[in-house]
């Protein structure tokens, strides 16, 4: 039998729906009565490691969550491990792991999109799935997997695209790397941009600002008043921003504040083809790194991560560039 270990951190697989049609966390046993089903597939332990709506986890408490796997994968012999998460940040939760765990064994992060005592309810199901992902030899060296309603993705690429339907987590231009059948886990294919960075600590302040048509630059003034180690912008297309707010990016670049750039289409990459005002051209001439085609939330993620290696801008091109 193969030993598994899941982390309970909280979500609406943890929270149940009350008299009111409220959810929210009522039950800290909610996930434990998962277990009786996870017997014929593993040996099973279960932490509750806190019990949060995923909303309010930051990248110290991922941190921590990190630290709390590697504690554990040292203490003992795991095939594989499994965390439970709200779904809303988790696929910046399973990006983080994927970028700091650097452990063969398989990481798989799952949740519920329908609480605990819902009918229809989707929990049992995604962590059953989850332990029988996590424990099969084919998941090993494949990064952090993201296990939802039968399928298998990879952390970089998932994303959540549905506010309540089963089906919302999606790898849009990859689809899932594969599927899990009522008697087998079968991969499709298997990452290639795999990278794993050493991280002390996930405290550094990098926002995300998302261009609009007709941004107005005095949106911008907190980014001049606040102490940021580095920005994520989400452009539009191709990696092209309204000319009104470059003022303010130059001024932050002069003050060398890394500035990443990302599209807010969730397919493709930014690139610097336009050459016009605020056209890509320009913004890579202004010094801009451009990412490899990370959505925003990820970006930002990875910019936390990088700032922990370097401040160098070649370097960060070239962290962005993975
Ligand atoms: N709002 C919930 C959370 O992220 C949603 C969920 O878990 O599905 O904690």
């Amino acid at each position: 039998m193969k030993n598994a270990l899941v982390i309970n951190t909280g979500g609406t697989i943890a929270m149940s729906v009350d008299a009111s049609e409220g959810v929210k966390p009522q039950d800290d046993q909610a996930v434990n009565k998962i277990l009786p089903f996870l017997e014929r597939y593993a040996n099973v332990t279960m932490i509750n490691y806190v019990n949060l709506p995923s909303p309010h986890i930051t990248p110290p408490i991922m941190n921590q969550l990190r630290l709390k796997v590697e504690e554990e994968l040292q203490m003992n012999t795991y095939d594989g491990v499994v965390i439970t998460h709200g779904t809303d940040t988790l696929e910046e939760t399973a990006y983080f792991l994927d970028l700091t765990l650097p452990v063969h064994v398989p990481v798989v992060v799952t949740g519920a999109m329908r609480s605990s005592n819902e009918l229809g309810a989707d929990g049992p199901v995604n962590v059953i799935s989850s332990v029988r992902v996590a424990v099969d030899p084919e998941s090993r060296n494949k990064g952090v997997l993201v296990v939802f309603n039968d399928e298998i993705h990879a952390a970089r690429h998932v994303t959540k695209t549905h506010t309540s339907n089963v089906a919302t987590f999606q790898s849009p231009q990859y689809g899932p790397i594969g599927t899990i059948s009522k008697k087998s886990v079968n991969y499709h294919h298997a990452p290639l941009d795999r990278e794993t960075y050493p991280i002390q600590h996930a405290d550094a302040n990098v926002p995300l600002l998302k261009a609009v048509a007709g941004m107005d630059p005095n949106w911008l003034r907190f980014l001049q008043e606040q102490p940021i180690d580095g920005l994520v912008v989400e452009a539009f297309g191709l990696g092209n921003l309204p000319p009104a707010i470059l003022p303010t990016l130059q001024q932050l670049l002069d003050k060398g504040t890394p500035i990443v750039l990302v599209s807010r289409c969730y397919n493709g990459q930014v690139q610097d083809v336009y050459d016009y005002a605020g056209g890509g051209k320009q913004l890579k001439e202004m010094g801009m790194i451009f990412s490899n085609g990370l959505n925003g939330q990820k970006a930002r993620l990875k910019l936390i991560v990088a700032l922990q290696q370097t401040r160098d801008f070649h370097e960060l091109q070239g962290i962005f560039a993975v």
